[in-house]
């Protein structure tokens, strides 16, 4: 998300908005202000708080934001290029260039919502600090606070702002650390490996996403089910818990270990 907001700052703030949508139903959220409120004004950048993108006018009075989920993609078009006939949501600018947000998924999660800076505040207010940056220190308290297990905390935006499911696996195979492990277990040692697993993975993936590398060349262990570990050569396992599925390297990260799916083995217990 760092590097969409490094690549979007710049081209959004060049002109007014001279048209705001169309947007999908189910894509916008909100209709108080309408879209058509941004049309004349222009933004003075892009900030970024965990996963959620905001557009922030110039004269601050409005905020746009924007939530990709999981399969949400925004694509920047030039004056005269070509662009999908039905993006999620569309925002043409003055100068003919044209942000565009498309969603190929059958459930459209993405959103984007007009809002007021004050319900712009109200949005982050409940996100934790943002994982990039996070000292051991910092990280050991959130992780003392409540015994959870180690991949779901790692997601949980409450607790922690920028870590998706993909994330979560390539820094907990890199801190050599089960998905499973509960947060109360860690020792001093493997909070500092964690530490440096969340700061070292999302600078990495910063640099590749500058360099427009695609999700195969960033993603070490997520999605590569069978594949061997890149560390130890072992095949990546795969399990599915709380409607994620885990990817990690059974001799790196659980001592030899096949992770259960805990959702089958509640059902038949
Ligand atoms: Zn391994």
């Amino acid at each position: 998300m760092e590097a969409w907001r490094r690549q979007l700052n710049d081209p959004v703030s060049a002109f007014p908005v001279a048209k705001a949508g169309p947007a999908h139903i189910a894509t916008l959220k909100t209709f108080d202000p309408p879209l058509s409120a941004l049309e004349g004004r222009q933004f003075w950048g892009v900030e970024r708080r965990g996963k959620r993108l905001f557009f922030p006018t110039g004269d601050g009075e409005l905020v746009l934001l924007v939530h990709l989920m999981t399969a949400g993609r925004l694509k920047l078009l030039r004056a005269g290029e070509d662009g999908p006939k039905t993006p999620a949501f569309r925002l043409e600018f003055a100068g003919g260039s044209k942000l565009i947000l498309t969603e190929n998924a059958r459930k459209k999660r993405a959103g984007v919502w007009l809002l007021t800076p004050e319900a712009a505040r109200e949005e982050v207010a409940h996100l934790g600090p943002e994982a990039l940056g996070l000292s051991a220190d910092e990280l050991g308290g959130i992780l003392r606070r409540e015994s959870r297990r180690l991949h779901p905390l790692l997601r949980d935006q409450r607790a922690i702002a920028g870590i998706g499911r993909a994330w979560a696996n390539e820094i907990l195979h890199a801190a050599r650390l089960s998905p499973y492990a509960l947060s109360t277990d860690l020792d001093d040692a493997e909070v500092e490996r964690l530490t440096d697993a969340v700061n070292g993975e999302l600078a990495r993936g910063l640099e590749l996403r500058e360099r427009d590398a695609g999700d195969k060349r960033t993603y070490r262990v997520h999605n590569r089910l069978g594949e061997p570990c890149y560390v130890c050569g072992t095949p990546l396992a795969r399990v599915d818990f709380e409607e994620h599925t885990i990817y990690y390297c059974p001799d790196c990260q659980t001592g030899g270990r096949v992770l259960k799916d805990r959702r089958l083995s509640r059902l038949l217990r």
